[in-house]
C-alpha cells in the first residue's frame, strides 16, 4: 500500500512503525473471509481491510477519529485471524493497538462509554476488586434483565449476567511463594497469577501447580507480579497497560536472577500473546527494553512448556473432548498442535469443532462493551462445539470458558486441569457431578 506520511508525521517512532505495517498490505483482501466482524456483518468496513484503510486516513491525513472510525475499531476483536490468514505479513496486532491508543488520546466518548470502560479498567485488573464486585452482582442479578432494556445501563446489565453464580474462596495457589519440586528436580518456573482468572476460576492454577511439582518442577509465584495489562492495553489505555507490564517484568527478572527461571508459565492465552509483546511494548523504554525482552523470550503458554517435559502416553480413557482453540493461542501465539497432541498423549479422544478459526465473542471486554456481535459470535461458537457430540470441552483461556459456559450445558474446563487428572491428580470437581 502507497503511503505520505511526512517526515514530521515520521519522526514519531508509533507512526513510523504503523507506516511500514501499512506499507506490507497489497490489498488483496484474503483476511476479510476469515474475519469474524465481517463474516457477521458483512460490512468491508468491518474487516481488517476496511479497517486498515480507515485507520491510514486516521493518523495520515490527521483525520479526527470521530464516531465512523471508533465504531469500526470498536468492533475489531482483536481476535488476529486476519494475521494467521494475510499472505504479506501484516502485523494488524500493532497496528489496531496504535489505533486504539490514538483514539483514546483524541476521542471523547460519550458519558456513558467512558463510564463503562473507567469502571471496567478500575476493576478487572484487580483480584480483590474484582471478587467484591462479583459479590455485589449477585445483589443485582434480579435487576440484570431491566439494566439491558435500558441503553445508557446495558453493559451493566450484560456484565451481571455473565458473573458467576458461585464465587471460590481466594486459593492459596495465589500466594507468593515457592512450590517444592515433589520428584527430582528437573525445572524452575514462575507462574503467572494474574487478575480475573484466580476469581474466577483458581483451579486451573491450582491444577498446573499440582501437575508441575508432580512431575519435578519447581514453582515460583513471585512477589508483586499481578495483571498482565491486556485488558487496558486492548481499550487503548497504554499507561496503565505499561504500569502492569514493568510491574511484572521488575517481579519476574527478580525470581530468575534469584534463583533462575526455565519459563514463565501462563495459563491464560490472552495473556500470554500480551507477555510475548513486552519487548515490543516496552521498546522505546531505556530502562526496561532489555528486561522487557528477556520476559517474552521466557514466556510460555504452559502446553508449551508441558511440551517439553516429554510426558508419557497414558492408557485411553473414555472421553471425547472438543478442543475449542482460543484465538489467542491460534492466531496469537501459533500455538495450534501441541493442547491436542497433550491431550491425545493422556489418553482424551479429541474432536475439533468446525469453525475453529473464528472467534467466540468473548475477547477480553468485548463480550461487554459490543454484546450483541459478540452474542451471535457465541451461538454460532457453541452450535459448532455441540455438534462435536464430544463429552466436554477443553480450552486455554479464561475469557473463552467464561464466554462459552454460558451457552451450553456441556462441561467446559481448562486443558491443564485434564492433563493433572491424566497425570496422577483428582478428576476434576465438575467432572464428578
Ligand atoms: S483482529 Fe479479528 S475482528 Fe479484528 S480485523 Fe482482524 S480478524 Fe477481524
Ligand atoms: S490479507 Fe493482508 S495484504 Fe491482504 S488485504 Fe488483508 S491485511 Fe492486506
Amino acid at each position: 500500500m502507497q503511503t505520505n506520511f511526512t517526515a514530521a508525521q515520521l519522526a514519531d517512532p508509533h507512526v513510523a512503525e504503523s507506516e511500514s505495517i501499512l506499507r506490507k498490505c497489497v490489498h488483496c483482501g484474503f483476511c476479510t473471509a476469515t474475519c469474524p466482524t465481517y463474516v457477521t456483518l458483512g460490512n468491508e468496513l468491518d474487516s481488517p481491510r476496511g479497517r486498515i484503510y480507515l485507520i491510514k486516513d486516521m493518523l495520515e491525513n490527521g483525520r479526527p477519529a470521530d464516531e465512523e472510525v471508533v465504531t469500526h475499531i470498536d468492533r475489531c476483536l482483536s481476535c488476529l485471524a486476519c494475521m494467521t490468514t494475510c499472505p504479506s505479513g501484516v502485523n494488524y496486532m500493532h497496528l489496531v493497538d496504535h489505533a486504539r491508543v490514538h483514539i483514546e488520546n483524541i476521542y471523547k466518548r460519550p458519558l456513558k462509554d467512558r463510564l463503562v470502560r473507567a469502571t471496567l479498567a478500575a476493576v478487572l485488573p484487580y483480584p480483590s476488586r474484582f471478587r467484591l464486585a462479583l459479590k455485589a452482582a449477585r445483589l443485582g442479578r434480579p435487576f440484570a434483565a431491566l439494566l439491558r432494556r435500558v441503553p445508557p445501563l446495558k453493559a451493566f446489565g450484560v456484565m451481571l449476567d455473565l458473573a458467576p453464580r458461585r464465587i471460590a474462596p481466594p486459593s492459596n495457589a495465589a500466594q507468593p511463594g515457592t512450590r517444592a519440586a515433589g520428584a527430582e528436580k528437573r525445572g524452575r518456573v514462575a507462574i503467572l497469577t494474574g487478575c480475573a482468572q484466580p476469581v474466577l476460576k483458581p483451579e486451573i492454577n491450582e491444577a498446573t501447580i499440582r501437575l508441575l511439582t508432580r512431575l519435578g518442577v519447581e514453582v515460583v509465584v513471585p512477589e508483586g507480579e499481578g495483571c498482565c495489562g491486556a485488558l487496558v492495553h486492548h481499550m487503548g489505555r497504554e499507561e496503565q497497560a505499561l504500569v502492569s507490564a514493568r510491574r511484572n517484568v521488575d517481579a519476574w527478572i527478580k525470581a530468575a536472577d534469584e534463583g533462575g527461571l526455565d519459563a514463565i508459565v501462563i495459563t491464560a492465552s490472552g495473556c500470554g500473546t500480551t507477555i510475548k509483546d513486552y519487548g515490543h511494548m516496552l521498546r522505546l523504554d531505556p530502562a526496561y527494553a532489555e528486561k522487557a525482552a528477556r520476559v517474552s523470550a521466557l514466556a510460555k503458554d504452559i502446553t508449551e512448556y508441558l511440551t517439553s517435559l516429554d510426558l508419557p502416553r497414558q492408557e485411553a480413557k473414555n472421553m471425547t473432548v472438543a478442543y475449542h482453540s482460543a484465538c489467542s493461542m491460534q492466531h496469537g501465539q501459533k500455538i495450534t498442535v501441541a493442547p491436542k497432541l497433550l491431550l491425545k498423549n493422556a489418553g482424551f479422544t479429541v474432536r475439533d469443532p468446525a469453525e475453529g478459526h473464528l472467534c467466540c465473542g468473548s475477547a477480553g471486554t468485548y463480550n461487554i462493551l459490543q454484546p450483541e456481535i459478540s452474542a451471535t459470535l457465541k451461538a454460532r461458537k457453541v452450535k459448532n462445539i455441540e455438534a462435536t457430540k464430544a463429552d466436554i470441552v477443553a480450552t486455554g483461556n479464561i475469557g473463552c470458558i467464561t464466554q462459552i459456559a454460558t451457552g451450553t450445558r456441556m462441561p467446559i474446563l481448562h486443558t491443564v486441569e485434564l492433563l493433572d487428572w491424566a497425570y496422577g491428580g483428582e478428576k476434576p470437581a465438575l467432572l464428578q457431578k
